[in-house]
């Protein structure tokens, strides 16, 4: 297979402070001689593991890109026993244009991966990540958020290995992450995600989901900092006290029927919040019609005991569209 195509224009090796760009060389009409820069940052210190910090995969999820970004300014090598490589718009001509997809392939990150060094650009990007950063990292972490579409309660993301060790690695992480709920991905994780690369690398790896809406939230911002450089400790790679992570409820998606989807069109009269616990049969909300003011509300009801992981964030929403993901306790 061809190797990257993409160039990164610091070093990432030798002890520093250092910003620049993963070179990603995508001719079209707009930039046909140009570059669409995907920016980096590498923070060396003295030798220890590396830690892979990524962001921006969906492009409208902005609070883990303001999260590193802090980090970026906030860390220095003379702290570190190791090494940052940090990617806060990882899709970046998609976080540049506020959209969960990329403007230049229409294509979601987190469904191009392992990539191909000769597909198109999101492909490109998710190749360069896989072959390049994934083989220097000891650890990785990739914050998402629910986007403009939805609204998550903040937690990481855990994917389910046969591999005792690698399983135990990545359930460390999540505890030092310290969100209140830590979603175990199976079977229905796509396995063309970010965390499948990880998975398939031998590198442990969270993902977290930090709210949503499409905006940034400080206190999110703030719980991914601390989260972040608490799982930063815990991999000898930064020395800092940092407040105790609370215990987190471990959390999976039974089957997808547990979820509300729009039953028909309508505005969402929603009754419940991301992150609530909730029972089989309360009531979840209504759909009520635009189209006929007089017709009378759809009720909606959970269908199981569980955790609303995520809710849709749209006033108006159309038939199949999700309204509520739920997931139930589980125990490691
Ligand atoms: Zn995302």
């Amino acid at each position: 297979m061809t190797k990257t195509r993409i160039e990164v224009n610091i070093c990432l090796q030798s002890p520093g402070k250092r910003t620049g760009d993963a070179l990603l060389r995508w001719s079209d009409d707009a930039r046909p001689l140009g570059v669409y820069p995907v920016p980096i940052a590498c923070i060396v210190g003295r030798s220890g593991a590396t830690a892979l910090l990524i962001a921006g995969v969906h492009g409208d999820e902005f609070e883990g890109p303001v999260a590193l970004s802090q980090l970026i300014d906030e860390i220095n090598p003379e702290q570190l026993e190791g090494r940052l490589i940090i990617v806060p718009a990882l899709n970046s001509p998609a976080v540049l244009a506020s959209q969960r997809t990329s403007p230049l392939d229409g294509r979601n990150m987190n469904r191009a991966f392992p990539g191909d060094p000769d597909g198109g650009p999101t492909d490109m990007i998710a190749d360069f990540l896989v072959s390049v950063l994934l083989r220097e990292a000891d650890l990785a972490i990739d914050l998402h958020a629910g986007g403009k579409a939805s609204v998550f309660a903040t937690s990481a993301l855990v994917t389910r290995s046969n591999n005792q060790d690698l399983m135990q690695a990545n359930l460390d992480l999540a505890a030092a992450f310290g969100a209140p709920l830590t979603w175990l991905l199976g079977g229905f994780n796509d396995t063309r995600s970010l965390n499948s690369a990880a998975l398939n690398a031998g590198v442990p790896m969270i993902a977290a989901e930090l709210g949503g809406g499409g905006g940034t939230d400080p206190i999110e911002v703030s719980q991914a900092v601390i989260g972040v450089k608490r799982c930063l400790a815990h991999a000898g790679i930064i020395k800092q006290t940092l407040p105790t992570a609370p215990r987190s409820i471990f959390v999976e998606t039974r089957s997808i029927a547990d979820n509300i989807y729009a039953p028909v069109s309508g505005l969402f009269d929603r009754q419940f919040k991301a992150g609530d616990q909730v029972e089989n049969g309360q009531l979840a909300g209504y759909i009520r019609s635009l189209d006929k003011l007089d017709d009378v509300p759809v009720p909606l009801h959970f269908s199981t005991k569980g955790y609303v992981l995520a809710h849709g964030n749209r006033g108006h929403v159309m038939r199949g569209d999700m309204l509520a993901m739920v997931v139930c306790e589980t125990h490691m």
